[in-house]
């Protein structure tokens, strides 16, 4: 196993590029790889490509050209977090359940409430991360003899987060007892494996992800800034989904650089109070106005890192460099050249839940506790 060490020496990362390239060359493996949205704007700084432009359809193809059979995008799997999660907060808000609901997508804020803030830990979503319903789903999918055609499964996800490295180890997100994502690279791993395979990135034609689990809306991609799992809830409980009511939410409080923000919309008659948290170490403050009767939220989200995604400790950055604002931007900008920019409106994954998902959407997208 080769390993990935940290500059400053504090702490070493262990790298299964090895086991994913072992994996590849195995015929009687089927090798799938999903991508989360924050990599695409980050992959291309490595080529010499403009910062904070989206080079997804160049990583698809990278990734085709090594052996991946198929390649998928967690902007997929974040529309299906979007259902599941605002299903789970409506119910909450209607049944008395336990509020604030905290986001899950984030595996560093997930282990910092169970482990400093244990009394909140059934406050958190039930939900799985994006990429781990992408993986169960997938695992699932080819579960069916017919569908695996002798081949076993493995899932590879590039993340721009050393922290997804630990979630796909937490066994209250397995499937039938089974680990779901078999292997995590960060972006700078796939920068690895893309320069050692010798692949002439910069200049590689684009390709589109695979289905039937590639089709993501702009609110699944923009997951991958601070504030973007809330903005894509919200457009999914706004009934109307044009242009202008896009617009209004865009400007409810959820953007921009403040490391604590806090609003309020009305839903159906009810104020409901939201709170977007950049930065780990702000999340205490959010606990102290909790504890102290000073804050009286209903949905909080956290991303451990200042800006979320975008700036995850698996992102290549140059010392002295900062590249927050262009990679937000980028994300931005990807949502904004999106044929659809509403979870709901992904026809892909509505036919999911009509077929597939009929009956397996516990098993399969929800964690068993914390
Ligand atoms: Fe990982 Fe940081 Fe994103 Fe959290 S905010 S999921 S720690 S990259």
């Amino acid at each position: 196993q080769c390993r990935v060490v940290c500059p400053t020496g504090a702490i070493t990362i262990r790298s299964d590029i090895d086991a994913v390239w072992d994996a590849l060359e195995d015929p009687d493996t089927r090798v799938i790889a999903q991508i989360a949205p924050a990599v695409r704007v980050a992959a291309g700084d490595a080529f010499g490509l403009p910062k904070g432009k989206s080079s997804m359809g160049k990583v698809v193809s990278a990734l085709h050209q090594m052996g991946f059979d198929e390649v998928y995008d967690t902007g997929f799997s974040a529309d299906l977090t979007v259902m599941e999660e605002s299903a789970e907060f409506l119910n909450r808000v209607k049944n008395g359940g336990k509020l604030p609901l905290m986001t899950s997508c984030c595996p560093a804020w997930v282990k910092f409430v169970v482990d400093q803030y244990p009394d909140y830990k059934d406050n958190i979503s039930t939900c799985r991360s994006p990429q781990g319903m992408l993986s169960a789903v997938a695992k699932e999918w080819y579960r069916d003899p017919e569908r695996a055609e002798g081949k076993r499964t493995v899932m590879v996800s590039f993340m721009p987060c050393t922290a997804k490295k630990m979630e796909i180890k937490r066994p209250n997100s397995f499937t039938k007892g089974e680990q779901d994502t078999d292997h995590v690279l960060t972006t700078t791993e796939l920068v690895r494996m893309i320069k050692s395979a010798g692949i002439d990135f910069a200049n590689m034609e684009c390709e589109e992800p695979d289905i039937p689990f590639g089709m993501a809306s702009g609110g699944g991609k923009i997951f991958g800034v601070t504030g973007g799992v809330t903005e894509a809830v919200l457009r999914h409980l706004v009934p109307a989904h044009d242009t202008e009511t896009l617009k209004a939410i865009s400007e409810f409080g959820m953007r921009g650089e403040e490391a604590i923000k806090e609003f309020t919309i009305q839903y159906e008659g009810t104020d409901i109070n939201i709170c977007v948290v950049s930065g780990l170490a702000n999340a205490h403050e959010v606990f102290r106005r909790m504890k102290a009767g000073e804050a009286n939220y209903h949905l909080i989200e956290v991303m451990a890192c200042k800006g979320g995604c975008v700036m995850g400790g698996g992102q290549p950055v140059k010392a002295g460099e900062c590249v927050k604002s262009v990679r937000t931007e980028g994300l931005y900008e990807v949502d904004t050249e999106s044929a659809i920019k509403v979870s709901d409106d992904n026809a892909d994954m509505e036919k999911l839940y009509a077929e597939f998902l009929n009956g397996k959407t516990h098993e399969l997208l929800h964690n068993e506790g914390y």
